[in-house]
């Protein structure tokens, strides 16, 4: 097997490039061996970049890699080329940073054996198998009428001990009813770390990107009855005359509008839409300094409300535009209170 896997030393440091199949064929076939990668990675320190242009290969390849840049103490930014899907999406996720060409794709699709992750994600994937029963009936029975309050006294009276082992809450169903892995999606980088060098993980509240990613393993119950149990979430909450928070997310036509900032000046960036001449109508959130003062005030920034789509930005973020090989990228950083 040709090694799959390419390093550059110059002065901005080390940056390992994955161009092509992640190991196309099992790396256990031959003298290109995780060990191999890991001692190259661990020959030297400092931090790293790493460029991914792949259309996958070996989930298993991918998970190990992931696991060992998550382990190296330099920061590791991830760069997107133009393409990381299935194993080189995992190998993504490693990174302390993710930059992100606007052409980029950032694709993880559906085989029924991967669950994303490290070993603590393949322990709740597992889990998650063995729970399916329980949460295949909770689907069902909140569709059909059940309160969370009786399906939880039930599960108790039945003996059923929730995946921690412990005695089922109102609480703990609703969780499991809000929770989009059981329809197969997933939400990446839930957590984070804070410190590239303890690798302490919080939970992500929006301090970084986090990407939500349909579809990503075999769901438990269909989305069908997944979306029908949070439309029935909703009605009740409404019933009870606590629905605010749900129906406010709903109300802002454009939920990004106070959300995204100019890393050169700090203004908020405001959504316009651009009529060029080449294509006919395009969305784009710019530098509202720039759009009222013009080019004396801030050089700007603009960023495509397509580019925007693909990232789910929950926190104030800064946008910023980063040229590297002629090519324009983005970085997100969130904006400090
Ligand atoms: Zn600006």
């Amino acid at each position: 097997m040709k090694k799959f896997w390419n390093w550059v030393k110059n002065e901005e440091g080390r940056t390992l490039y994955f161009d092509g199949y992640i190991a196309a064929d099992s790396w256990y076939d031959d003298d290109i061996t995780p060990q191999k990668f890991k001692a190259e990675l661990n020959a030297s320190v400092g931090n790293i970049s790493v460029w991914l242009n792949s259309p996958g290969g070996d989930v298993f390849a991918g998970n190990q890699i992931y696991n060992m840049l998550k382990e190296y103490k330099g920061k590791v930014t991830v760069k997107i080329d133009a393409l990381a899907a299935s194993a080189a999406s995992v190998i993504a996720m490693a990174g302390d940073e993710i930059v992100m060409s606007p052409v980029s794709m950032l694709m993880i699709h559906n085989p029924a054996t991967m669950i994303f992750g490290e070993a603590a994600d393949f322990q709740s994937g597992i889990k998650m198998l063995g729970e399916a029963e329980i949460v295949e009936r909770i689907f069902n029975d909140y569709v059909s009428g059940k309160g969370t309050f009786v399906i939880a006294k039930e599960l108790n009276a039945e003996g059923m001990l929730t995946v921690a082992g412990g005695r089922w809450h109102p609480s703990t169903v609703l969780n499991i009813l809000k929770n989009e892995k059981y329809k197969g999606d997933v939400k990446l980088q839930k957590t984070y770390s804070k410190d590239h060098l303890t690798k302490k993980k919080c939970i992500n509240h929006g301090e970084v990107d986090s990407y939500y990613i349909e579809e990503n393993h075999s769901p438990i119950v269909t989305k069908k009855i997944w979306e029908e149990a949070q439309q029935v979430m909703l009605q009740r909450a409404e019933a009870k005359g606590n629905a605010t928070d749900t129906k406010g997310k709903h109300q802002n036509r454009y939920p990004l509008t106070g959300m995204l900032f100019c890393s050169k000046c700090g203004a908020p960036l405001t959504r316009r839409t651009w009529n060029s001449k080449y294509d006919c109508k395009k969305i784009v959130w710019q530098c509202s300094t720039y759009i009222k003062e013009g080019k004396k005030a801030c050089l700007g920034t603009a960023i495509d409300d397509a580019t925007l789509s693909r990232l789910t930005i929950k926190q104030k973020t800064v946008v910023e535009e980063v040229l590297k090989g002629g090519q324009k990228y983005y970085r997100y950083t969130s904006k400090s209170k």
